[in-house]
């Protein structure tokens, strides 16, 4: 449980080892709070376009700052251009419609970047039938007064790994 939809966002990328300096991807589409949790990192949002029909992440554009635009390095990416280590995925699964989650995270998994997607108005929603959580590294909800489920204000962070759960967990409660 985390104190809203940002700072789960926040906490989330945290985890996964997003530092200042950093490049993460997102979509060009979406609330403010995807960009905001990037820079509460100290790292820079790197656009990407949508799919016309999801309103979510282009995996073809994806592809393109992939392969086009990164040289891999230790295991990870690294934006050719800049030199600057792409940290992250961040797919936002834009107001209840989910991403295209099995090519994005193939993606990833080749160039060695994590998943945290953007799951803030997306609870209940499913993806070829497997439920949200079960998709990214990590998933992150906003129980915020304007979502599918609200307590008001308030957020979740969820995944399948439990160390990297535990982490978050250790993070939200001050460490
Ligand atoms: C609401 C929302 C957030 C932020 O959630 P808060 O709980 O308001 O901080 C992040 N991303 C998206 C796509 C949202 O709709």
């Amino acid at each position: 449980a985390t104190s809203s939809g940002t700072t789960g966002l926040h906490a989330a990328l945290t985890a996964v080892g997003v530092v200042r300096g950093d490049l993460v991807l997102a979509p060009s589409f979406s609330f403010i709070a995807s960009a905001n949790a990037i820079a509460h990192c100290g790292a820079t949002p790197w656009f990407v376009d949508v799919a016309a029909d999801s309103w979510c992440m282009s995996v073809p554009a994806l592809e393109w700052a992939l392969r086009d635009q990164c040289t891999r390095r230790d295991g990870g990416a690294v934006h050719a251009a800049s030199g600057r280590r792409l940290a992250a995925i961040m797919p936002v699964h834009v107001l209840g419609n989910v991403a295209d989650m099995q090519p994005i995270t193939s993606l990833a998994r080749e160039f060695g970047v994590p998943v945290v997607a953007d799951a803030a108005a997306a609870i209940g929603a499913t993806y070829k039938g497997q439920p949200l959580g079960e998709l990214a590294d990590l998933s992150v909800i906003s129980f915020n007064g304007n979502k599918t489920v609200t307590a008001g204000g308030g957020g979740a962070v969820v995944g399948r790994d439990s160390k990297l759960v535990d982490l978050v967990r250790h993070l939200t409660t001050t460490a």
